[in-house]
């Protein structure tokens, strides 16, 4: 330091102290051992530095940058926190200007702030700890290094110690941790080398030989003949591919020309926005697009920030690759090269530095996606991110879910193949061919919605295509306002999100909601609820693994429900365009078959149905070679071991297969999973919001052999329990009862009414002992002991609500209490009524929020003990056998086939359950119409009552159902149908698929003989198509009537007599009842007033003239007997002309009918009251009395010509 300083005699203190501090930086660019061959190195480079600094600011200025402050690049990186920029050469108002002009071009940034920073360092192109040259060029001192950006790198720089008079720093935060922090050098002007080199070498002049292009080319084709040897080629450069890494070497390629006549495409341009940094996405000169993910980023693209200046080779330009990208885009290939040319003068946010490591471009390599389907991968990423980022899905993991949801949607190309990159070809082969120059539009035609978004446009589109006309069955010119407006209070409207133009997709979690116990689908948006059935087989049913909770899945098979319940007062049919709703309100919902999910996490250490089914399958045939691996302490399960022998190369195998799941789902786990697994995991149980989080799969081990698992009757309770030691119950449901609201409560503190329901349960075997949960393994030996299967109220209340949609009669599950060994919690109390007194009725249990329930998969031990527990209670009757019970039941439990639903007004009620959301007046009584699944020809009237229990999705004709405990009444008339009791639970088993009001809900009726049907009655059907002759109109009567009261309208007035009725509106209405025959017996139909005229085959000329002949007199009305005319009657024109019209060859002709009967219990009059008549039937002079059932009593709900069979 001293020798230094003595070449500074002449300087003052300050001066002085600046040299000192100048000296101390070159210290530390060499080394900390001061050693007398270092001192003198230290000492040229000091003088070095002045020296340089003087060239710098001009060699006639003597005087020291004293407001610079002298730093070396280890202090630079570790201290300097926020970008900078430092110009050695610049006065103030220098760079004020340069600011000011930065921040003119962009004029969202603030221009880089000014640090008075003179930095040395040494630079490098070797990597710092394998002193290999990796083509990266770096500032370094003998503590730190960082990154470094040239304008324009020259090998002469190379491995000197320089001075930088012009530099921008910029800091990345890639971590957070101020260790972790690195950043990147920007190097504006040439560095100023400390040790002046000897005149650099002519390398023109030291080769004597050297080869042209087309020369060298040629004698490499011949390269066997000269092996070995060294030439000297020269040529212009044309194209420079981008470095690259392949199998750890660092390798770039770059063509040569002969001449320079061909001249590269270059386009110029100025970075101005960032699009999607990890994708490897920017904005040049504000319009056009720049994709540079298929090259492999090299760290230049640090210095991509906007407002940088930019060259670019070579690149290919796209027009519209896809509509989630800009419209026009320059790409990058292997071939290509982009060169920054000015490093940007402002400071922008902080940016994720793209790499190679990112997930974005592993998914682009690894699935060789064309561009269009990367830029929608970069849309589904951001859409991701937005919709379920962090919760559901880690940060880092959203790309990976992104191509899975891309892999989803893509149909599979036979020709991926062809897409493969070669990467040698790319870089080289003429002519150019890589994946943009084959680029097609190959993405997914879908739109991506937000849980919330597919809400709003099924509302949108389902409000915006109301049309009342189509709500209304075709009798709804003859309806009055009485009539009209029930019919409008209740619609549906559904659509299939495959089947629209641009398909919808949703990416969710599957939740349950515990405020109204229904399956739902969520993201970060919101929710929906969701109405859900699996296959069985050839079949359907409810949903009912409890493993779907939590799953992230990808919904591409979905139908969006809409239903709209409108409070209308429409006098009639006439005035339906105008405005008269005075209530609108809309429940929105999806259907869909869980088959049909697509999953994108795995499933978490569980064995899901679908690998039970097939491990089953594959085990069948090895059964019985081996024993099964006893418990620890399996003394009491060892009998049954030897009666259910399991393979254990099958168990391994599961275990391998476990051991792989967990692996694999600690890589893949999208949910938080590295939150640390806590002792009290199960805790987010307890909030409706945490539930599908659990999918998060904190729970990986899965692995544990079952040797290690503890057995309850042997192993001591202790109280040191292990925080994943847990009980388990297996068990079967026996019955369920509908959700209800009560004044009971899981906890004490709790007020007010909960969500509860109650099951009934039959147990399989004692509470078991765990060290590990056994979540849905299937049915161990041990849990179910044999002997006396006891059965056990389950109750649930409040938070378990969450249960209700996955748990059904006939199924079986394990219950587990987590962080217990006490097994005495699942074996449930008894029932106390009053005062101590034991009601000895089964035991209670009411399940704790923070316990879990897994369904086991179906092995043989456990269809065998379903055989056994199968519910007996409430067996599942059919419609036909709810509707001719030999034994009345009170309560039964069916299945059927929603074919019609009615909302039926009740005036002055209102939805009394607060959760039941029915705004005022709207109906809440519901009238459904159910099919028998087997004879179509028979149905029952199944009313609800929704004013006191929660709303029910997906009750929509078409849907098969399960209707349990619901009470069987027979009417005054002898009609028998069901109403909802507090207890009766609906399950949709299978969904209802509804589109328009014409669709036929259910199959069609049974073609039936009328001798026939008489003689069965109702059992035969209730319904039924008959092939007919019409004998004689016996009756008709046309009138209008007054739309609001119903009374006869004549003229323009209402004639009602009691109070003035101001009515100006009437509909006009028919009915007809004729006396029909088909060979083998006859009956009398009755026809509505929309079936009048096709009956009478009128045209609608001579309807409407008849109506309005009838208008003058109110109302007509014509009595035909058979063979029987009343004279009085061919006076009047009118009157004369609807008797000829009864008896008419042109009405009484052959038709097809839909028939339904009058009364449903007919069979039953006929024999009780003894209505088979005696009848007098005239033969010549002899009179002859016989007993003839009265005709069957029809109404007609369609007609058709008769169209004669060939
Ligand atoms: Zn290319
Ligand atoms: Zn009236």
């Amino acid at each position: 330091m001293d020798s230094f300083l003595r070449e500074f005699k002449d300087k003052n203190r300050a001066e002085l102290l600046w040299l000192r501090a100048l000296y101390q930086c070159v210290v530390g660019l060499v080394g900390p051992e001061p050693s007398p061959p270092a001192e003198h190195r230290v000492l040229l480079l000091a003088l070095g530095a002045v020296r340089a600094l003087r060239q710098t600011l001009g060699s006639h200025c003597d005087a020291l940058p004293l407001s610079y402050r002298p730093v070396s690049v280890c202090e630079l990186v570790r201290r300097q926190l926020v970008p900078c920029c430092s110009q050695l050469t610049w006065s103030n108002s220098q760079y004020c200007e340069w600011a000011a002009d930065a921040e003119r071009l962009q004029p969202e940034d603030v221009a880089l702030p000014r640090e008075n920073l003179l930095l040395v360092g040494y630079i490098t192109d070797r990597e710092i700890e394998t002193s290999e040259c990796d083509g990266i060029l770096r500032a370094k001192d003998a503590n730190a290094s960082v990154n470094c950006m040239m304008i324009s790198p020259s090998p002469m720089w190379l491995d000197q110690f320089v001075l930088f008079p012009s530099w921008s720093f910029i800091p990345h935060r890639s971590c957070g941790l101020i260790q972790d922090m690195k950043g990147h050098l920007e190097i504006g002007a040439s560095p100023i080398p400390l040790v002046l080199q000897g005149a650099s070498q002519n390398l023109q002049g030291t080769f004597t030989d050297l080869l042209g292009v087309g020369e060298a080319a040629r004698y490499l084709q011949q390269s066997h003949r000269h092996r070995g040897v060294r030439l000297h080629v020269c040529g212009h450069v044309s194209a420079v591919c981008p470095l690259l890494e392949i199998a750890g070497k660092r390798l770039f390629c770059f063509s040569l020309r002969e001449g320079e006549n061909s001249v590269p495409v270059v386009v110029p341009g100025v970075l101005t926005r960032v699009l999607d940094a990890e994708g490897g996405l920017f904005e040049l000169d504000g319009k056009v697009g720049l994709c540079v993910a298929y090259q492999p980023l090299q760290e230049m693209a640090c210095s991509f920030r906007p407002g940088a200046q930019i060259e670019l080779h070579n690149a290919h330009f796209l027009h519209r690759p896809s509509p989630h990208g800009p419209a026009a885009l320059l790409c990058l290939c292997l071939r290509s090269s982009l060169r920054v040319t000015a490093f940007s003068r402002v400071q922008s946010k902080p940016l994720a530095c793209p790499s190679p490591t990112t997930a974005l471009l592993r998914v682009l390599l690894q699935n060789h996606l064309g561009i269009s389907q990367y830029l929608w991968l970069c849309h589904c990423v951001t859409m991701l991110k937005e919709r379920l980022c962090p919760r559901w899905i880690r940060a880092e993991r959203v790309a990976v879910v992104a191509g899975r949801v891309l892999s989803c949607l893509l149909p599979p190309d036979p020709h991926s193949w062809q897409c493969r990159r070669d990467i040698y070809m790319e870089m080289l082969e003429e002519p150019h061919s890589c994946p943009l120059s084959q680029y097609r539009e190959s993405d997914p035609q879908v739109d991506l919605l937000s849980v919330e978004q597919l809400r709003l446009w099924m509302e949108a589109e389902s409000w915006a295509s109301l049309s009342l006309p189509s709500l209304l069955p075709p009798s709804a010119p003859h309806l009055t306002r009485a009539e009209l407006n029930p019919l409008l209070s209740w619609s549906v409207d559904t659509r299939g999100a495959w089947s629209l133009p641009i398909p919808l997709v949703v990416v969710g979690v599957l939740g349950a909601c515990v405020r109204r116990g229904c399956l739902q689908l969520r993201d970060q948006t919101g929710s929906v609820d969701l109405v859900a059935v699996e296959r069985r087989g050839g079949s359907y049913g409810a949903v009912s693994d409890t493993a779907w909770l939590g799953r992230l899945v990808c919904v591409q098979h979905l139908t969006l429900v809409m239903e709209k319940f409108l409070n209308t007062d429409f006098p009639s049919w006439t005035q339906l365009d105008q405005d008269l709703i005075t209530h609108r309100h809309c429940r929105v919902y999806i259907q869909l078959c869980v088959d049909d999910l697509q999953v994108l996490s795995p499933w978490s250490g569980t064995m899901s149905f679908r690998d039970a089914l097939q491990q089953e399958a594959g085990a069948a045939g090895n059964q019985g070679t081996s024993r099964d691996r006893k418990g620890m302490g399996g003394n009491s399960a060892g009998k049954s071991d030897r009666e259910q022998p399991e393979e254990p190369t099958t168990t391994g195998a599961r275990q391998q297969d476990r051991k792989e799941r967990a692996r694999q789902e600690e890589d893949e786990t999208p949910a938080p999973a590295k939150k640390p697994r806590r002792a009290d995991d199960w805790s987010h149980l307890e909030q409706e919001e945490d539930w599908s989080s659990e999918a998060g799969g904190q729970e990986q081990d899965h692995s544990l052999p079952r040797a290690q698992r503890s057995h309850v009757q042997v192993q001591q309770r202790s109280d040191t329990t292990a925080p994943s030691a847990c009980v388990s119950l297996a068990f079967c449901v026996e019955s369920k009862d509908g959700l209800t609201s009560q004044n009971i409560h899981a906890a004490a503190a709790e007020t007010g009414h909960s969500v509860c329901f109650r099951m009934s349960i039959v147990v399989l075997g004692d509470v078991q002992r765990w060290k590990e949960n056994p979540r849905n393994c299937p049915l161990e030996s041990r849990e179910s002991a044999g002997g006396a299967l006891p059965k056990m109220d389950v109750q649930f209340v409040g938070s378990s609500v969450c249960w209700f949609p996955l748990l059904h009669p006939g199924s079986a599950y394990r219950l587990v209490a987590p962080h217990t060994q006490d097994p005495t919690l699942l074996c449930g109390t008894p029932v106390s009524v009053k005062q101590g007194v034991v009601l000895h009725s089964a035991p209670s249990l009411l399940i704790q929020p923070h316990w879990r329930f897994y369904t086991l998969p179906p092995s043989p031990r456990l269809s065998g003990l379903l055989q056994e527990a199968r519910p007996r209670k409430h067996a599942i009757l059919s419609v036909s056998e709810v509707l001719y019970c030999s034994t009345l039941l009170d309560l039964v439990s069916f299945e059927g086939l929603i074919s019609q639903r009615t909302h039926l007004q009740q005036k002055g009620r209102t939805a009394g359950h607060p959760q039941n959301h029915g705004p005022k007046g709207l109906p809440v009584s519901v009238r459904l119409t159910v099919q028998d699944l087997s004879s179509p020809g028979q149905w029952i009237h199944v009313y609800l009552d929704l004013s006191e229990r929660l709303y029910i999705p997906g009750l929509l004709p078409g849907a098969r159902v399960l209707f349990s405990a619901f009470q069987c009444v027979v009417s005054r008339v002898r009609n028998v149908y069901c109403r909802s009791v507090p207890l009766s639970c609906i399950t949709v088993n299978a969904l209802g698929q509804v589109h328009c009001r014409q669709d036929p809900p259910g199959p069609r009726p049974p073609t039936v003989l009328l001798g026939e049907w008489v003689q069965d009655g109702a059992q035969r059907c209730i319904v039924g198509q008959v092939r007919v002759h019409i004998v004689v109109l016996l009756f008709l009567q046309l009138q209008w009537t007054c739309s609001l009261c119903g009374s006869i309208f004549k003229q323009d007035s209402c004639t009602r007599s009691t109070s003035s009725c101001t009515s100006h509106s009437a509909v006009f209405q028919a009915e007809a009842k004729a006396a029909v025959e088909d060979g083998s017996g006859e009956a009398h139909v009755w026809f509505p007033s929309h079936l009048t005229a096709p009956l009478l085959a009128l045209g609608a000329a001579e309807w409407e003239g008849l109506q309005r002949s009838v208008r003058v007199r109110g109302h007509v009305r014509v009595h035909r007997g058979r063979n029987v005319v009343d004279a009085a009657d061919l006076d009047d024109p009118l009157l004369h002309y609807l008797s000829c019209l009864c008896m008419c060859a042109a009405v009484c002709r052959p038709l097809t009918l839909s028939c339904q009967l009058k009364h449903r219990s007919q069979k039953a009059l006929h024999l009780q009251d003894g209505s088979i008549q005696p009848k007098r039937v005239p033969r010549g002079d002899r009179e002859f009395v016989t007993r003839v059932a009265s005709p069957l009593q029809l109404t007609c709900t369609e007609l058709s010509e008769w169209e004669p069979c060939l």
